[in-house]
């Protein structure tokens, strides 16, 4: 009996010590940055290029500086930790375009991330590089006929000249949760500027009540850190002399998994492959590090945000 009893006052005080060890496992201090997993995204991949320029494809330049981003985060911020929805040619999730969009944000809030930022280019929707245009330069006398059915008639003289694709700029996306019951028709604008991303006719349920319990969550909580954080890096951007269209909030091709991911995300549209300086910019090491500059400068400034709260 004695001896029983002393097994059990044994066992319960070793559970107990157990338990308490257990629970005081030390959580490490965060330190330097507030933001403690930052997801990248590189938009497309795989069989998905996205859009396409003169000579190249916004999957892979959306990786290279995606690449380049994390390793840049790492330097900065020793404390945060980077995660990659992909990091190789692939399309995430390896299945259709809408699962690998899912994959993406399941990922994103499985990890528990902190913050989103998906890196993308963009694209005017014309040719890129240029197209030619025919315009009348003159016009010239032709004379069909003989005798009294003698006519002339002046015929124009076209001249063809090559159109140079100019546009350029950067531009950061934010999810416009007020824009929820629009989502069809938005994709639908967005599919007659661009036509030139193949994944803008993907549509999501945006009517169930999971989507705007999401919506309202992200309104609530996320919206105002997102919008912040764009800001700094168009902010970036234009101080290093890009021209830059500033923060959007629309619902277009991508922007679904920033109001999936439970947490502040942002799109960046780095610029235009449609324009082939800028194309060449975007494949170069010297734009790309620019971009990611940018990005770094603006997460500078958003973790003194954070702090400064
Ligand atoms: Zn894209």
């Amino acid at each position: 009996m004695f001896k029983r009893i002393t097994g059990v006052v044994f066992f319960t005080v070793g559970a107990l010590l157990l338990i308490a060890f257990t629970a005081k496992k030390p959580v490490p201090p965060k330190q330097g940055s507030p933001i403690g997993i930052i997801i990248i995204d590189p938009g497309h991949g795989g069989r998905d290029p996205g859009t396409l320029g003169s000579f190249s494809r916004e999957s892979h330049v959306a990786l290279a500086i995606s690449l380049k981003l994390g390793k840049a985060i790492k330097a900065a911020f020793p404390d945060t930790k980077v995660l990659y929805t992909r990091s190789t040619d692939i399309l995430p999730g390896n299945k259709t375009m809408k699962e690998s969009y899912y994959y993406r944000s399941d990922f994103a809030n499985s990890s528990n991330g902190d913050l989103f930022i998906s890196i993308h280019c963009n694209s005017i929707g014309k040719k890129p590089g240029g197209w030619y245009e025919k315009k009348i330069v003159s016009y010239r006398n032709v004379t069909t006929g003989k005798g009294k059915k003698k006519k002339t008639k002046k015929v124009p003289v076209y001249k063809s000249y090559y159109v140079k694709n100019t546009h350029k700029g950067t531009e950061t996306y934010i999810w416009a949760s007020d824009r929820v019951g629009l989502k069809g028709e938005a994709i639908n604008q967005r599919q007659e500027e661009s036509g030139e991303h193949a994944d803008s006719s993907i549509e999501f349920d945006m009517n169930t009540p999971e989507a705007r319990i999401r919506a309202q969550l992200y309104e609530k909580k996320y919206f105002g850190k997102s919008l912040t954080l764009g800001n700094f890096v168009e902010e970036a951007f234009r101080k290093s002399g890009r021209i830059s269209y500033g923060v959007k909030q629309r619902n277009q091709e991508g922007i679904w998994v920033l109001q999936a991911t439970g947490m502040p995300s942002i799109l960046v549209e780095t610029g235009f492959l449609s324009n082939t300086e800028e194309e060449k910019y975007l494949n170069s090491d010297k734009g790309q590090q620019e971009v990611v500059n940018g990005i770094i400068t603006a997460l500078r400034k958003y973790n003194a945000a954070l702090d400064g709260k």
